[in-house]
């Protein structure tokens, strides 16, 4: 039998209408989908009828699927001959370990596609007004990860990003927010530059905490802020509070 097909697929940021129109068609079309924590299961309403739904994230208090499992879930699927979608929040390829599995099915020859979706700091900062680049302000992004999978794995650069990048988003980071900052200052970066933590960005219940270097540790203990959530740091951050200031009047809609 020939193997069926698996589809990499991006949900989007959270708000399920950001899920682009390919991403759609083939939750319609899969015999299974496997689907993660963070991708919005609202979306499952458009799986057709009789389609296996299958949860590969944490469930509280427990650990996810490992990643291997989920690798092999995915190939004797395929090779059942079924239609499979692999639905993961945001974008595949970004901190989402969709490259680790396009490579596994690729080396098992079963035929796989990956469909973009719209990352998480990409939505995240549009619904929380923040241009991740902006004439005058920032002419470069860079999308970092605050946590490594095994401790053998190298930190990111912070000596360089902290000097070379002008707004960062860390993924994955508020858990080690202080860790961060403080290796962000060690690195020169003043402590008056602007940040925003968004948590459960372009979804209903989106927050968005505003301070500095300085205090952003404090805030984010004081306010609470829990995952999922990114950090934006850069002069950027602060267009937020100047499109807040001029909402009313231009009828804006920012988070
Ligand atoms: N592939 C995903 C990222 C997975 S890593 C993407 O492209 O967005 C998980 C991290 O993504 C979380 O710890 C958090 O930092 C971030 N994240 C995902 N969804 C988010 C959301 N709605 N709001 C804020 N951060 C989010």
């Amino acid at each position: 039998m020939r193997p069926g097909e698996v589809f990499i697929v991006g949900a989007g940021p959270g708000d399920p209408e950001l899920i682009t129109l390919k991403a759609l068609r083939r939750i319609r079309e899969a015999d299974v989908i496997l689907y993660d924590r963070l991708a919005n299961e609202e979306l499952l309403q458009y799986a057709k009828p009789g389609a296996e739904l299958v949860y590969c994230g944490k469930a509280p208090g427990a650990h996810s699927m490992p990643q291997k499992q989920i690798n092999r879930k995915l190939a004797v699927y395929a090779l059942e001959g079924k239609t499979v979608v692999r639905l993961k929040g945001g974008d595949p390829f970004i901190f989402g370990r969709g490259g680790e599995e396009a490579l596994e099915l690729a080396a098992q020859g079963i035929p796989c596609e990956v469909i973009p979706g719209v990352t998480s700091a990409v939505g995240a900062a549009a619904s929380a007004g923040i241009p991740l680049t902006h004439r005058g302000l920032s002419a470069s992004v860079a999308f970092v990860t605050g946590k490594r999978c095994q401790d053998s794995e190298a930190p990111p650069r912070w000596d360089l990003l902290a000097q070379a990048v002008d707004t960062l988003v860390i993924y994955m980071g508020v858990g080690k927010l202080a860790e961060i900052r403080a290796e962000l200052l060690r690195h020169g970066k003043p402590d008056s530059t602007p940040v925003a933590l968004i948590e459960r960005g372009t979804t209903a219940s989106q927050r968005v905490v505003t301070g500095t270097l300085a205090n952003i540790h404090k805030l984010a203990e004081s306010t609470k802020v829990m995952n999922p959530a990114l950090i934006v740091v850069g002069e950027v951050a602060k267009v937020r509070e100047q499109l807040l200031a001029l909402q009313t009047e231009a009828d804006l809609r920012i988070g």
